[in-house]
């Protein structure tokens, strides 16, 4: 998500933090190419010019152009702007209310959104991340095979859904699954409710009626990414007549915009609490406006990295790494580490995104055709390593990059590519590590 909007500021901001002296006309110019930026990203016309506008009112005068770095000025406002525009007011606008068991959890949204996917995502991620007991129930009596399909979800993740009778109404079978989750002791349970091709009349009073039926704690719009503004036209209309109390954005794996992000939370005043970033039941995020903003900005995304990188590796290694990011530490080991659990993770894709730099690294890879073959190339070059230098690149001169890319079976160029990541992900780490950033983003995580 976000890959071409990134990919355009950065451009800007490069030439903006390049530059030793700005004035207003320089950061105007900048700001009105960030504007075509945002614009292309599909951010909505008024979002994008009171964004601009916030801006400009910070960034001109004295306070800027007349510090010591105010290429950098600009781009911390543009990061606190963007904040401010995913985020709202509100401390943490993603968290769940989960108070009193059974919770009801209320899914809307069209059909082909992804609603269905995300109820058995959000399920799963509430059982094994949050500890609770979830019972799942279809409302869909129009569709026996989406009944079905969420009974097939339950059974692959391993969390209960209601028993599908035939005949019921939406209501009774809301009613039967709020019985059930509390005769069951369940701590949630979440309405998977019917979803149409487009918004109509018979699908809001239905909704409205299971609505009344359960008082739900939250009651998630579930809408697909790709379809930019739509989406947020969307999330209006079900807002006006049925009230949600957050959204979730399904299939930001395949937008490399992410407008319907950004103008969400400005539009509808409805904050995003999740993201869906592929078919699997894993492939599911929480939604934080701070590292969002810093993974749009190409500062990168540590925080999550690292939490990403604690679910499929020992915890002692994962502290072992923030410490080491924390002091600007970053040598062959570590880069090793972080090859081997995109692989694990799924390839680059997924994670490439969170790194400080690593963006460009990924769309380099991209550009050359290149897929996770790269990253099996680049873990066998270090393999081919001795462990002193693998600790010390530095100490690479020629005969021993020789021995090394020999050793892996590749060529010196793709040995000097390597190092060239290296130094700049390492470059990027010490310069984050330095200002404190990297110490803030992560203070609580252990
Ligand atoms: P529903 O009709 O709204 O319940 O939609 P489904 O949950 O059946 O999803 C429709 C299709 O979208 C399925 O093939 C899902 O695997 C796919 N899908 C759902 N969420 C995502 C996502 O975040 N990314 C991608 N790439 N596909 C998704």
């Amino acid at each position: 998500m976000f890959e071409n909007l990134s990919e355009r500021l950065s451009g800007v901001f490069d030439k903006l933090t390049k530059q030793g002296a700005l004035s207003d006309e320089d950061v105007k110019t900048a700001l009105r190419e960030v504007r075509v930026a945002l614009l292309e990203a599909d951010v909505s016309l008024p979002v994008a010019r009171d964004f601009i506008k916030a801006i400009q009112d910070k960034a001109t005068g004295q306070a800027v152009t007349k510090s010591v770095t105010p290429g950098q000025q600009v781009v911390k406002i543009v990061h606190d702007e963007l904040v401010h525009v995913l985020a709202g007011d509100e401390e943490d606008p993603g968290a769940l209310k989960i108070d009193n068991p059974p919770t009801p959890i209320l899914m809307v949204g069209l059909q082909g959104s992804g609603k269905t996917t995300t109820t058995g995502k959000l399920a799963k991620r509430l059982t094994e991340k949050n500890g609770k007991r979830v019972l799942m129930a279809s409302l869909d009596i129009y569709r026996p095979a989406a009944m079905q399909q969420l009974a097939v979800l339950g059974t692959q993740i391993g969390v209960d859904t209601l028993p599908i009778v035939a005949g019921e109404t939406a209501v009774q079978i809301a009613k039967r699954a709020k019985q059930q989750a509390t005769l069951g002791g369940y701590d949630v349970y979440m309405l998977d409710t019917a979803g149409r091709l487009q918004i109509d009349q018979t699908l809001m009073q239905e909704v409205e009626d299971v609505r009344d039926a359960v008082n739900p704690r939250e009651t998630l719009l579930v809408v697909d990414g790709l379809t930019g503004q739509v989406a947020v036209e969307v999330a209006e209309e079900f807002d006006g007549k049925i009230g949600i109390s957050g959204v979730v954005l399904t299939r930001m794996d395949g937008d490399g915009r992410g407008g319907a992000a950004l103008s969400m939370r400005a539009v509808t005043g409805k904050p995003i609490k999740f993201v869906g970033l592929g078919e699997k039941m894993d492939a599911l995020e929480e939604f934080h406006p701070e590292r969002i903003a810093g993974r749009i900005l190409g500062m990168g995304d540590i925080v999550s990295l690292v939490e990403k990188a604690q679910e499929t590796i020992e915890a002692e290694k994962a502290e072992r790494m923030m410490k080491r990011f924390q002091k600007g530490q970053f040598n062959m080991n570590d880069l090793k580490m972080q090859l081997d659990q995109m692989l694990k993770m799924g390839g680059m894709e997924g994670i490439m995104g969170m790194m400080p730099g690593a963006g460009k690294m990924a769309k380099q890879a991209e550009k050359a055709g290149l897929d996770d073959s790269i990253l099996r190339r680049q873990i066998a070059l270090i393999n081919s390593m001795t462990k002193k230098e693998r600790a010390n690149p530095q100490i690479l001169q020629a005969s021993r990059k020789k021995r090394i890319a020999k050793g892996a079976g590749l060529e010196v160029s793709e040995l000097n590519k390597l190092m060239k990541q290296h130094r700049q992900m390492s470059d990027m780490m010490k310069k984050m590590g330095k200002g404190g950033m990297l110490k803030k983003a992560m203070a609580g995580m252990f």
